[in-house]
């Protein structure tokens, strides 16, 4: 089985911040599964680190101000092109991402809040149909690679 999975969750450090956000639970999945790794910010050509992004009146901000809404949709298109040539149809993906959040993502005053939305490229994911979740879904349910639905 194929998984769609951001890059981050798996250890790499390609945050804005220089580092990764490893996931147990996450990294257990990884070594059952054939794992698509993805990062949008990086597909995008966005240094590490680089200041944080959030989204805003649908569009997206670096904290200072700078536009990158063109940048986010391009490294998610091309993100987007590999998930789609891998044929994976499940992603596990880093909860409240500008890029990556599902269902919920941090509200564009760089506070912590939170709101409804979606990432740049689980948007596009789930446009294509692709079921999406994120690393809280896979802490909480244990999947396992004989049962990877479980995690949905
Ligand atoms: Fe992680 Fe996604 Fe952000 Fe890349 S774009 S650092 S994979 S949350």
């Amino acid at each position: 089985m194929r998984v769609i999975v951001s890059e981050c969750l798996r250890g790499t450090a390609c945050r804005y911040d220089g580092g990764a956000k490893p996931v147990d639970a996450v990294q257990e999945l990884c070594q059952k599964v054939d794992v698509v790794g993805v990062c949008p910010e990086l597909a995008s050509g966005l240094p590490v680190p680089r200041p944080p992004a959030e989204q805003r009146d649908g569009r997206v901000w670096l904290k200072g101000g700078t536009d990158v809404t063109r940048e986010f949709e391009a490294g998610s298109q091309r993100s987007l092109l590999k998930a789609r040539a891998s044929g994976a149809r499940l992603a596990v993906l880093k909860a409240k991402s500008p890029s990556c959040g599902v269902h919920v993502i941090y509200d564009g005053t760089y506070t912590g809040q939170l709101t409804k939305g979606e990432g740049v490229f689980a948007r596009l994911l789930e446009n294509e149909g692709v079921c999406v979740v994120t690393e809280d879904i896979v802490k909480s349910c244990k999947p396992s690679v004989e049962h990877p639905i479980a995690i949905v």
